[in-house]
């Protein structure tokens, strides 16, 4: 370890921080949208539950009353059959209740059928309204959350840019063109530590060269990914 280790960990550090804090800060946004996007899709949902489930229910409405329109066919059929003049008029009749009692017994079957289906949709509506419910909820708590959290990261990141500037002196004007162009372009990673003797960026290992100049401070840059280096081993 030189006396430029804990600086150039420092500095290291402070670019890790700024990348976190910027990370969570970028992402806020996205989780908001996201979570909207759930909100929005689970309330779609429901509105279309609510549209299949009124469907359903006129579908049987209009089942009911075709039944019911039945019924009052075969009433008048009964009706007529009791006053019916010929055989062959009581026989035509008769076949004409058969059939309809035929086709009562269907409407009869589809109609359970269709209220049965209306019972079990109406059964899972409150569960639809509650995960709307939880959806809406869920994407105020975060965005509310990220207000306060969004205020918080902006102080930091503040905070930490001052930090920064105050640790960047460390560096003399020679490594410091080198290492702003790489602070542009990567962040955090324009900085490795050393791992076993090698770049923890690109995980080259450096040249016994290197080594010593890295253990007498000099400044070196990675070889091979350009990071300026740093050991604490
Ligand atoms: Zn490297």
């Amino acid at each position: 370890m030189t006396s430029a280790t804990e600086p150039l960990k420092d500095l290291h550090q402070l670019h890790l921080d700024i990348e976190q804090a910027q990370g969570e800060l970028n992402r806020g946004p996205k989780q908001i949208q996201a979570r909207k996007h759930i909100s929005n899709k689970k309330e779609t949902a429901l509105k279309e539950f609510l549209d299949n489930l009124i469907q359903l229910k006129m579908f049987g409405d209009s089942k009911s009353l075709d039944l019911k329109t039945l019924e009052n066919k075969l009433e008048s059929l009964a009706a007529k059959l009791n006053i019916a003049s010929s055989n062959r008029e009581f026989n035509t009749i008769k076949d004409q209740i058969k059939a309809d009692e035929m086709a009562k017994s269907v409407l009869e079957d589809e109609l359970l059928e269709v209220f049965e289906r209306i019972d079990e949709e109406s059964a899972k509506k409150k569960d639809v309204e509650q995960q709307v419910e939880a959806a809406k909820q869920e994407s105020t708590r975060f965005s509310e959350q990220f207000a306060t959290r969004s205020t918080e990261l902006g102080q930091h990141l503040e905070g930490l840019s001052e930090k920064l500037k105050v640790a960047e002196k460390i560096l003399p004007s020679e490594p410091l063109a080198d290492y702003r162009r790489l602070v542009f372009k990567k962040g955090a990673k324009a900085m490795a530590k050393l791992r076993g003797g090698a770049c923890s960026n690109c995980f080259v290992s450096i040249t016994a060269q290197q080594k010593i100049l890295i253990n007498t401070g000099e400044y070196v840059f990675c070889t091979s990914c350009g990071s300026l280096l740093y050991s604490d081993e």
